[in-house]
């Protein structure tokens, strides 16, 4: 069959063993959403249970915390529980949390101790900005100059990084790494399991940023002796806008006592004992700071359901032949138009494809114009994300037809080449 037909693409949808999954979801009306790496869809699954948890509230107030289908008093291990498959880690070492940033402040303040030398931390210039900003701000609390202490690994054509280039600056005034685990732009996935181990030959603790993995690409941060992980779940994990974040900590760190402690950090038992003095829960539990946001929760549980259902390997595996399509429809369709992919060709690849174009910014606008939903990352950046529980081979196909025409046609002159407020 000629892979340039919509017949092709109809052909693969009908062979894809989760193609039901897309009936779970709200799916925009006349639109092919492309944009799942920003913002997952609402599933009738979140929010279900978000109308579950409301529920327990609407009828049974305080005692909500204790009763109901699912107890708020317990809700962030539960769902801590429920991820830690995702990312490779034992119910223990995994709790819902926060947000991306504030458990990057957590881990850092726990895990960042500057000693003699030893006083930076090695991150890369690729990062996206809010774990920079997060990290120079530690550094300042600790007393240190950002612009000296804070080692931004470079990169060597602004795309990927190497992890050679991020080994060698693994030196002896470094007290702390992170990095993320697949760059928001390119999409490359960094080899973790490398890096720990030669962070761990240095003994210098590691950190990964997994929001643009989980749900996307398989994890085992556990088995990889990963010293700590954060994300969020409202893009791959289709947890909504603003949903709990969630973070790990590997099992031999339990008991150290966190940077920054609140009472929902203590020991469930004790917790309500109202002691001045804290007794830390004896697992990840223990990096929580105050109150979880219960109603932000709730979306999470239906959405980790189907990821249970679905398995992140049928995920990966899908996932990567709808990249694969993608790309190679581009170079057949595409050709000469002006379009560069800034994503890796090979299985170091993420969940998205990055097209860079001189017009990507009003190429974005006129795509939304027609009916598909990209995101535009400055300066030239159309990034592009098939969702594997959600998207059809057709929409890839339909995509590459209607950037054809924008192209051809100039379309794209009708619209200004600036992005707007939320690109
Ligand atoms: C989405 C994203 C964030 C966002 O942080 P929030 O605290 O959730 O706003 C941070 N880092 C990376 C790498 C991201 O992709």
């Amino acid at each position: 069959m000629d892979k340039k037909t919509v017949e092709y693409a109809r052909h693969l949808d009908e062979k894809d063993v989760l193609a039901h999954l897309r009936e779970e979801f709200y799916l925009l009306e006349d639109k092919i959403y492309m944009d799942g790496n920003s913002l997952g869809l609402l599933s009738k699954r979140s929010e279900k249970v978000l109308l579950d948890l409301l529920h327990s509230w609407k009828s049974l107030g305080i005692d909500g915390w204790t009763e109901g289908r699912h107890p708020w008093f317990y809700l962030s291990e539960s769902v801590g529980e429920k991820m830690a498959p995702l990312v490779g880690g034992q119910s223990n070492e995994v709790i819902a949390t926060g947000s991306t940033t504030t458990n990057l402040h957590q881990l850092v303040a726990t895990f960042y101790q500057p000693s003699g030398e030893r006083t930076k931390i090695l991150a890369d210039e690729l990062n996206f900005p809010s774990d920079i900003y997060a990290l120079q701000s530690q550094l300042k609390l600790k007393g240190y100059d950002p612009e000296e202490h804070l080692v931004r690994v470079k990169s060597r054509d602004g795309r990927f990084l190497k992890e050679a280039d991020i080994v060698d600056a693994m030196t002896d005034e470094v007290a702390l790494i992170v990095l993320p685990s697949v760059l928001y732009r390119s999409g490359q996935v960094l080899d973790m399991a490398y890096l720990t181990q030669e962070a761990k030959k240095r003994g210098i603790p590691i950190g990964f940023d997994l929001c643009h993995s989980i749900g996307a690409i398989e994890h085992r941060l556990h088995e990889q002796d990963v010293d700590f992980a954060f994300w969020c779940t409202y893009k791959y994990l289709n947890g909504g806008p603003g949903s709990v974040g969630g973070l790990f900590v590997h099992e031999k760190h339990h008991g150290v006592l966190p940077g920054i402690t609140g009472w929902f950090g203590s020991d469930k038992a004790v917790q309500f004992d109202m002691s001045h003095t804290m007794t830390p829960a004896q697992d990840a539990s223990a990096f929580q700071i105050g109150t979880p946001h219960v109603l932000s929760l709730a979306p999470v549980i239906g959405a980790l359901e189907l990821f249970e259902e679905a398995t992140i390997q049928r995920i990966r595996e899908k996932s990567l032949r709808l990249t694969e399509y993608f790309l190679t429809l581009i170079d057949v369709e595409l050709k000469g138009y002006g379009f560069t992919i800034g994503n890796p060709m090979d299985e170091t690849r993420g969940g998205h494809i990055l097209l860079e174009h001189q017009e990507a910014a009003r190429i974005c606008k006129a795509l939304k114009a027609e009916g598909v939903i990209p995101d535009f990352r400055a300066p030239n950046g159309v990034r592009l994300a098939p969702v594997a529980l959600y998207n059809t081979f057709e929409d890839v196909w339909k995509t590459v037809q209607i950037l054809k025409q924008i192209v051809d046609e100039k379309r794209y002159e009708r619209f200004e080449n600036k992005r707007g407020v939320v690109a």
